[in-house]
């Protein structure tokens, strides 16, 4: 799969609506068999999680955004189903309490960051502060306006030091959140997913997608790039996500540490 074909190229403008939801490019498989290269890729992400881990040396942060219902969670157990607990962190974030208010937007974020050996995953993110905020006006624009620059500072102080970044954004229709929206009404196991507040942000789409454009075309860089993943088939988005995981964790040459001197050959009894 021609994984930059997904990568926004930095300082470029995104038009959403040219970017399908539904495709399923570079793969001429069926869902079945889409789902069958999933797992096998998530077994191959829990392989260099392990050299990942072993080695303590390199860090990985993954960053999920989407509008609701775009995958985020279901991205989360697809990837990181094999991966041991302890090499791997998620960190949701929600609204701000007041003590996270009290303080600059990118104070509860960077403590999530991950440490050495590890993969931490963003569930939302400190792009929420340019997303919510801005469409909600939380903030006045001159202040949110700042913080594409900010953001692209933060990222790179993380990567000057060693963290390894993917940015990924699910690219959902608007059609197939409404058939999301109206599973999580009629199914009762999905009730819990569903807050009437949902269709307020539903109805604000168009400012969520100037919102999504501007954080795309300005915050996507060559230390931590954005990846516009087409979402409307679940099994698809999976799949690319998987890719492109798979792909990152390969380019940083993971290994099994050395053993200590003089441990070759050494018989315990
Ligand atoms: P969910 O991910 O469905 O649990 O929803 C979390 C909610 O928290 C979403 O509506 C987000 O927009 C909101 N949220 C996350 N970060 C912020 C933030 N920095 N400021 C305001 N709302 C936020
Ligand atoms: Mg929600």
């Amino acid at each position: 799969m021609q994984l930059t074909s997904f990568r926004v190229k930095p300082t470029t403008a995104v038009d959403l609506d040219a970017v399908p939801t539904r495709s399923t490019d570079g793969f001429s498989g069926d869902k079945a068999a889409g789902r069958a290269r999933t797992a096998e890729l998530a077994l191959r992400i829990a392989e260099l999680q392990r050299m990942l881990f072993a080695g303590a040396t390199e860090r990985l942060l993954l960053v999920l955004q989407a509008p609701d219902a775009g995958g985020k969670d279901a991205i989360i157990a697809a990837l990181l189903s094999g991966v041991n607990p302890q090499g791997t962190r998620v960190a949701n974030f929600k609204q701000p309490s007041d003590e996270e208010l009290a303080h600059d937007y990118l104070w509860r974020v960077h403590r999530h960051a991950p440490a050495k050996g590890e993969i931490a995953v963003f569930n939302r993110s400190h792009y929420e502060d340019v997303l919510v905020v801005a469409v909600h006006d939380l903030v006045p624009e001159r202040i949110w306006s700042r913080r594409y620059e900010h953001i692209n500072g933060f990222e790179k102080m993380l990567a000057d030091e060693g963290t390894t970044i993917i940015k990924l954004f699910l690219h959902l229709s608007p059609e197939e959140q409404a058939v999301r929206f109206q599973e999580r009404i009629d199914d009762p196991t999905k009730h819990w997913k569903f807050r009437r507040g949902d269709l307020d942000e539903r109805a604000r789409w168009t400012d969520y997608r100037v919102a999504f454009e501007a954080m795309l075309a300005r915050t996507s860089t060559e230390w931590a790039p954005w990846y516009i993943i087409p979402a409307d088939r679940t099994w698809y988005r999976n799949l690319v996500a998987a890719e492109i995981v798979v792909s990152t964790l390969e380019s940083l040459g993971l290994r099994y540490p050395d053993p200590e001197p003089g441990l070759e050959g050494l018989k315990i009894r």
